[in-house]
């Protein structure tokens, strides 16, 4: 089984990507867990994409819903909370670690994403089951008495990236447009290091003070500040590289040394090609 834990390790630290989601597929369940981010708002982690679950008198709410072999144990997580039943999932953008188990909730659960986010798996090829209602700008779902809405700020991570607000507990989830420590770009996806800034100043205008990141630990609104300054920070050093005539190799390296990218990895391999071309 050292094959499989080296393709989960990976899974764990590389979240992007057509080609990348082809190499995740169906990865063996890992042990997801269940806690409170504020009153009735839960997050399970512990597999692919951090899930929001938001508990009301009508129904729950998910945000993204991780790989499929997920989807038993995060129908059995919510059951731990609630007997309230799924009515809707909104997912944040289209790669299978946030969208892999619309499979499996299709049947039973409205699948709220971005326009762009099907296209980019029906027409890029991409695995995944596509959302059956999509917005372009915004959208709310209101089930018993609560409001969650979703927004479309721009291109980031891919060109679909929704960012979920919950307005009464003022708090997001920002899918990956907040992931990591270094941002990935999902260029076949549409992503933009150049945009992605813009887009997360817009969700910055939100009200908000709580942050669940599309993975890593809740933050709050400085937190996510830091992050946006840390992509334009990196944005601006791979500029100036690319623009002093640095071949993608000396970027690389100075990827490696800088900001910690492994030799080979899937960021070296997928977002910095984009990236240096972006920036020219
Ligand atoms: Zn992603």
């Amino acid at each position: 089984m050292k094959g499989t834990t080296l393709v989960r390790v990976c899974g764990a630290a590389v979240f992007l990507i057509g080609s990348w989601a082809a190499y995740t597929q169906d990865p063996p369940a890992g042990q997801l867990t269940i806690s409170k981010v504020k009153d009735d708002l839960y997050q399970i982690v512990g597999d692919g994409g951090n899930v929001a679950v938001y508990v009301t008198g009508e129904g729950v709410i998910l945000v993204d819903d991780k790989f499929e072999p997920d989807y038993e144990q995060i129908v059995t997580k919510v059951k731990s909370v609630t007997s309230q039943p799924i009515k809707y999932i909104l997912n944040t953008h289209h790669h299978s670690d946030h969208s892999g188990g619309n499979v499996k909730f299709e049947p039973t659960v409205e699948i709220i994403s971005t326009a762009n986010a099907p296209k980019n798996i029906v027409e890029k090829k991409q695995p995944g089951a596509p959302a059956n209602m999509t917005f372009t700008d915004e959208t709310s779902v209101y089930l018993g008495g609560k409001e969650v809405r979703a927004k479309y700020f721009g291109r980031g991570h891919t060109n679909g990236d929704a960012v979920i607000y919950f307005p009464a507990l003022k708090t997001i989830h920002t899918g990956d447009l907040m992931a990591g420590n270094t941002p990935q770009i999902d260029y076949l996806g549409g992503g933009s290091v150049v945009e992605w800034t813009k887009t997360l100043d817009g969700a910055m205008m939100l009200d908000f003070d709580t942050v669940i990141p599309g993975h890593g630990a809740v933050t709050n609104k400085a937190g996510l500040m830091t992050y946006r300054n840390n992509v334009e920070k990196l944005r601006t050093r791979v500029q100036g590289l690319v623009r002093a005539g640095k071949s993608q190799d000396e970027v690389g390296k100075v990827m490696m040394a800088e900001y910690g990218w492994a030799a080979n990895s899937l960021p070296m391999q997928w977002s910095l090609p984009g990236m240096m071309a972006e920036l020219k």
